[in-house]
């Protein structure tokens, strides 16, 4: 059995609060020892991918800014594949719009209806590190985005329904994170993203073999859990989980990267059978 993790980051992997995963560190280090591919499938950039890749010594294909595109090094898979370009050392399968369009999409749609809608590029990177609580080299890192975008959207609840509908009729899909709220292309989400990444994990350990687990905390993580065999969330700082209809969804007691630990511990490193 080839076992591949799909793993969102903020909020689950890392804390919400300060992004620490220390909690995780033995349990990160166990599953790497067995090689178990850990895929970062998260609204982060690039560049912050390239950082907590670095930070954590991973080398495995990741999912950048909610589905927008993966992100495959080079000589990772032992046969060639389809992707749409290359950049730096990887393979990158592009499934996002432009950033520019985005950005566009929600300049014509504060006009039209006078929402307070702030967004990552109309930010300084002191306002993104101020109120995502970064440093200002990650909040220069979290901006540089390709393939969504990311805003504050500072107005009652009732109105995000038509936040909805004008995003939609722009073209775009819209989720939302669990500090902020994302546009993007309609084709782009998690969940394709995982489905395309995990044909390639078939081709390469055979179809039979491959079993994934996705773990998550948000919205934005649902089309993910509803891609892997086993879909797992952990607790979020106010104590809830994030609810949908999966049969097996295992909902973690701890929080962030303590339930993270707990559905690794459970699913992977004590050999349970898959149930589904
Ligand atoms: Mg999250």
């Amino acid at each position: 059995m080839k076992i591949v993790l799909y793993t969102d980051l903020d909020g689950t992997l890392l804390d919400l609060s300060n992004y620490s995963y220390e909690a995780a560190l033995p349990a990160l280090t166990t599953l790497k020892r067995r090689k178990i591919p850990i895929v970062f499938c998260t609204a982060k950039t690039l560049a912050e991918n390239e950082y907590y890749r670095e930070e954590l010594g991973i080398r495995d294909p990741f999912i950048v800014e909610n589905g927008g595109a993966i992100f495959i090094p080079q000589g990772y898979f032992s046969f060639d594949f389809d992707y749409t370009k290359e950049m730096k050392h990887y393979c990158v399968i592009e499934f996002g719009a432009r950033y520019e369009e985005l950005r566009a999409a929600l300049n014509a749609i504060r006009a039209e209806t006078g929402f307070k809608i702030k967004g990552f590029g109309d930010m300084t990177p002191e306002e993104v590190a101020k109120d995502a609580n970064l440093s200002i080299e990650k909040a220069r890192l979290a901006k540089d985005k390709i393939y969504n975008e990311s805003f504050i959207f500072d107005e009652p609840a009732e109105k995000e329904k038509i936040l909805f509908e004008k995003i939609h009729e722009k073209g775009f899909s819209l989720t939302h994170g669990g500090r902020y709220y994302n546009i993007h292309g309609r084709n782009a989400d998690k969940g394709k993203a995982v489905k395309v990444l995990t044909e390639l994990f078939r081709r390469e350990y055979g179809a039979e073999a491959v079993k994934t687990i996705g773990i998550g905390d948000s919205r934005n993580d649902i089309p993910m859990l509803e891609a892997v065999d086993q879909p797992a969330v952990v607790r979020r700082k106010d104590g809830t989980w994030l609810e949908l209809p999966l049969k097996n969804l295992y909902k973690a007691r701890g929080e962030g990267p303590e339930g993270w630990v707990e559905v690794v511990n459970k699913f992977i490193l004590t050999n349970l059978k898959f149930k589904k």
